[in-house]
């Protein structure tokens, strides 16, 4: 049983990464074996870059290839400050060096654009390009497409790079590189190494290969033979630089995922969200302080005549990275403080109890704390990540999952099953309301959020606060939103014969109307369909109409020269029944938890997919009903004869419907099943268990999933309580604990 602790390890390694970058720059182990030394700076210290450049490809790249997301244009406009701010920062340096002298205009753009303003500068502009090529790309090739260019540049640059010793024999090559290289100076740039690694961070976290031994093997032996590689190349005289290796991404792809794959760890989140933020600003500024700090050190040891701190290479290290940690302190010290200052003087919408309000309080949060008390719920991780491979493989490639998780992800818990959708490279995700998308956020939740229903004009500001994106319920709502008078990300809701929100897909005049409005920043539009769960003539036709209407409207739309960003009409019946409509998006929800609304519908899909939730109860008590006795409320039961019964420690408040009374339905204890006896009351449920031997109180009965070779699925749950497998689901009661197994 576990919780994520995604953010929180890749935040740490951050600082790792960091401290591995410094070493290149000071070469700490000179001083005692040259070996050693290459090593560390020149093997080992190359995992560093790469692994910053897969976290943020994690996160940015998959918003490449929609034009407007606008993580990708924040993120390129962070990198720029920072650049600006690093230029300024090392211009003294710099020209105290002599670095800018006689600079022609080119050599400035070279210096700019590619090699940076100081040695450890080239990054920004390297993550820059790297992300901006991957625009374009994304603009004219698909996923697969674009990673294999990713994979020819970085070829390429190998080339430029460890290898320049075999392309610099063929006159042809060595030209062209002479070429590049009056361009840049180096191959490890945004063009030929950022791509790869941008789009390599995505696509690891979408693998799904969790087995930490098979990891730990992969890393050790990839390890070993880019050492062997690395030691070779210059036991050859191959290296131009030495900062790209065959099969840097080979050990780069088991060491991300040991990183995103997490032992057993009980520690509530809470508690690290402060050190966490503070991680990756900390880096972030080691980065780019160390070689002042170089410098620093150097000109104080000159004036203190202590040679000691630049003389023996690893004292000098130690002393660089702590000076630099102390000096980016400040910075991430500042940055961190006036975020909380933000978060506490923002509105509260929320009304929960304390453990939402405040991430960094040092109490257990009920959010992750686990016992097994009187009554669970179990989640399969395994099966989550199962159905979501299930469905991808149903999808088109140009068609990403936008998971359902609105009420509390179906009653899963919607923290729990957005955390391990973002494992799986998931970023959008669609909720109900407002509030629903706050706490997501609140729990570090990335990516878009779409709030699929009304919000309160009251509430606006929380969208923006929260990065949420509100559909368009209808004009009048449209307008609401546009006075709200700061920019709102929307999708228009297209009513295509739903008749439930949405502009009418005729009313073309509207949504133009809607493109023109001064606040609204249009992101998508979608439909939803009325009748994809019927395979009726009747429903086929139906379903063709308002996918036509839908696909009419989205062309129109196009023509007169407004963009269409994301444009969606599936949900889970939509892909069973109907994948060729497939979208930009596939809002899936109910599939997503390995099931469907009814019995009947699921074994259509079984075999590919698995059902996520168990619901479990514990036995409060074993007794004795005597004959004529009658147990529970309203004498509504009595034993015909002496029997054995149990009472659980579960209710219909927890979600257990109250129509399962009176035999109806039943749990399973042992393998065996037992019989509802009587009315199901809120909190306590009494079960026959007079067939079942040697029943003791404390042991556990189950209420959905397998016991033994029995099963009860949430679908006979919902045929018993004339209901859809989805209301059920949703209807978990809050009190349960989750549990991730
Ligand atoms: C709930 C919902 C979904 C998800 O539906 P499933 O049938 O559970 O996959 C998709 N779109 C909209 C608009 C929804 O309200």
């Amino acid at each position: 049983m576990q919780r994520a602790k995604r953010n929180d390890r890749l935040d740490g390694f951050r600082l790792v990464a960091a401290a591995l970058v410094v070493a290149i720059h000071t070469s700490p182990l000179t001083s005692w074996n040259e070996n050693a030394d290459f090593f560390l700076t020149r093997v080992l210290a190359r995992i560093a870059v790469p692994f910053f450049l897969m976290v943020t490809g994690q996160f940015v790249a998959s918003g490449c290839r929609k034009e407007t997301d606008p993580r990708v244009m924040r993120y390129v406009k962070k990198a720029a400050l920072l650049y600006g701010i690093s230029i300024l920062l090392y211009l003294p340096i710099g020209i105290y060096a002599g670095h800018y002298k006689n600079l022609s205009v080119t050599a400035w753009l070279r210096m700019l654009l590619f090699d940076g303003t100081f040695y450890h500068l080239w990054y920004f502009p390297a993550c820059m390009t790297g992300i901006l090529l991957i625009v374009l790309l994304g603009k004219l090739l698909n996923k697969r497409q674009t990673m294999a260019v990713a994979v020819i540049l970085y070829l390429a640059g190998l080339g430029g790079d460890s290898y320049y010793g075999l392309t610099e024999m063929v006159p042809v090559l060595s030209d062209a590189y002479q070429l590049l290289f009056s361009l840049f100076s180096y191959t490890r740039n945004g063009i030929f190494m950022a791509p790869l690694f941008f789009l390599f961070g995505e696509w690891t976290a979408e693998r799904n290969m969790d087995d930490r031994r098979v990891l730990w093997a992969g890393l050790g032996v990839s390890f070993l033979a880019m050492t062997e590689e690395a030691f070779l190349l210059r036991h050859f005289k191959l290296q131009r630089h030495d900062s790209m290796y065959l099969l840097l991404p080979v050990v780069m792809f088991f060491l991300y995922r040991l990183l995103l794959t997490g032992e057993k760890q009980s520690a509530p989140a809470a508690g690290n969200r402060r050190w966490a933020v503070s991680a990756v600003v900390l880096s972030t500024w080691v980065y780019i302080l160390h070689p002042a700090m170089i410098v620093v050190l150097r000109g104080a040891a000159k004036v203190s005549g202590i040679g000691l701190l630049t003389e023996n290479s690893f004292v000098h290290y130690i002393a660089v990275l702590a000076l630099s940690v102390l000096a980016a302190w400040i910075p991430a010290l500042f940055l961190h403080r006036s975020r909380k200052e933000n978060k506490r003087n923002a509105a509260q919408p929320d009304d929960r109890e304390p453990h939402d309000r405040k991430p960094d309080r040092q109490k257990p949060d009920p959010e992750t704390t686990f016992s097994s008390g009187r009554a669970w719920l179990e989640l399969d991780r395994s099966a989550l990540h199962h159905n979501v491979r299930m469905l991808r493989e149903k999808l088109p490639d140009s068609c990403r999952l936008m998971p359902a998780i609105k009420a509390d992800a179906y009653g899963h818990g919607a923290v729990y099953v957005a955390k391990e959708l973002q494992k799986a490279g998931v970023d959008a995700f669609c909720v109900a309301c407002a509030k629903e998308g706050i706490r997501l956020r609140r729990q570090g939740i990335q990516g878009m959020i779409l709030v699929l229903g009304y919000t309160h004009p009251e509430q606006f500001a929380w969208l923006e606060q929260y990065h949420l994106t509100q559909t368009v319920i209808d004009y009048a709502y449209a307008r609401q939103l546009n006075e709200y008078g700061k920019t709102v990300h929307v999708h228009i809701g297209v009513d295509t014969g739903m008749h439930r929100i949405g502009i009418r897909s005729e009313q073309l005049e509207q949504i133009f109307a809607i493109y023109e409005m001064e606040h609204l920043a249009v992101d998508g539009l979608f439909t939803h369909l009325s009748a994809s769960d019927t395979m009726s003539a009747e429903g086929q036709s139906y379903t063709k109409e308002q996918s036509e209407a839908f696909y009419h409207l989205i062309s129109q739309i196009k023509a007169h020269g407004y963009p269409c960003p994301a444009v969606h009409l599936q949900a889970s019946y939509g892909v069973l029944n109907y994948p060729e409509l497939a979208g930009d998006y596939a809002r899936i929800g109910i599939a997503l938890y390995g099931v469907l609304s009814t019995k009947e519908d699921t074994c259509r899909w079984s075999g590919s997919l698995k059902p996520v939730l168990s619901f479990k109860a514990r036995i409060a008590t074993v007794r004795t009903l005597y004959q004529g006795e009658s147990a529970g409320y309203g004498m509504q039961y009595t034993a015909k004869q002496d029997m054995r019964i149990a009472t659980l420690a579960v209710g219909y408040a927890d979600g257990l419907p109250r129509a399962l009374s009176l035999g109806v339905g039943s749990v399973l204890i042992h393998g065996h099943r037992a019989p509802v006896i009587g009315r199901i009351c809120m909190d306590q449920t009494i079960v026959d268990i007079s067939g079942i031997p040697q029943v003791q109180a404390g042991e556990e009965a189950v209420l959905i999933g397998r016991c033994g070779d029995m099963e009860i699925s949430v679908c006979d749950i919902a045929a018993q309580a004339g209901t859809i497998a989805n209301e059920i689901l949703s209807r978990m009661g809050s009190r349960l604990e989750r549990v991730l197994v």
